[in-house]
């Protein structure tokens, strides 16, 4: 068995959407420093890195991070190769040949290009999924839907998107690196910290197969 790891790695030079706070990773105590030990304190947004969107980002009264249910994070999963195209409407959709009946979806666009270059700058022209495209998931069944930048709905108009399908229970999973991920079936363990109340959280997503 492999295990790929598509997390990003949560460091102070990760891109973060403009106006959410910044990632600040500290040590207020250090061994170096003569204390009797090491620790880190994290300063940033749940939405940081890799992570999930629960109900309760967009929608009043939805699901919580705590909430969520597991077999949903965690099953089989099918990765699809999007590279080369634009924003993900229900027209590109239907073209990308997404068998019927997949609960779990991962799209590898040209978006992984940027965590290989390691880009440290905010890009506001990634590549996201349109309401269109969001309605055909929910239309389909899609349980939960990952991207490989840091939001499923695009810079300028995303709330629909996100709308869409946090308002149908779709959890979805951003800031995936899908660089080394070849298209195709594999199982995703996906778990997001357990935050209480929390809208989204970090996560730790790996697949195997
Ligand atoms: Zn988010």
């Amino acid at each position: 068995m492999t295990i790929h790891d598509i997390t990003l790695t949560i460091t102070p030079d990760l891109p973060v959407w403009p106006g959410d706070p910044p990632i600040r990773l500290s040590q207020p105590a250090h061994l170096e420093r003569g204390d009797a030990y090491t620790l880190t304190r994290l300063d940033m947004s749940a939405h940081t890195g890799t992570h999930l969107d629960a109900p309760a980002h967009f929608i009043r009264g939805g699901a919580t991070v705590e909430s969520l249910d597991l077999a949903t994070l965690i099953g089989p999963a099918l990765v699809v190769d999007a590279r080369g195209r634009g924003h993900l409407s229900a027209e590109t959709l239907e073209a990308l040949d997404i068998p019927a009946g997949v609960r779990r979806l991962l799209f590898r666009t040209d978006n992984s290009l940027r965590w290989q270059r390691g880009e440290t700058a905010f890009a506001e022209d990634f590549i996201a999924i349109e309401p269109s495209g969001a309605a055909w998931l929910v239309e389909r069944g899609v349980r939960l839907v990952g991207i490989d930048y840091l939001s499923v709905g695009s810079f300028d108009d995303g709330v629909a998107t996100h709308q869409i399908l946090l308002g149908a229970g779709v959890i979805a999973v951003e800031g995936l690196d899908l660089s080394a991920i070849e298209a195709g079936d594999y199982q995703l363990i996906c778990l997001a910290i357990k935050i209480g109340g929390a809208d989204g959280a970090p996560c730790r997503a790996v697949l195997m197969r």
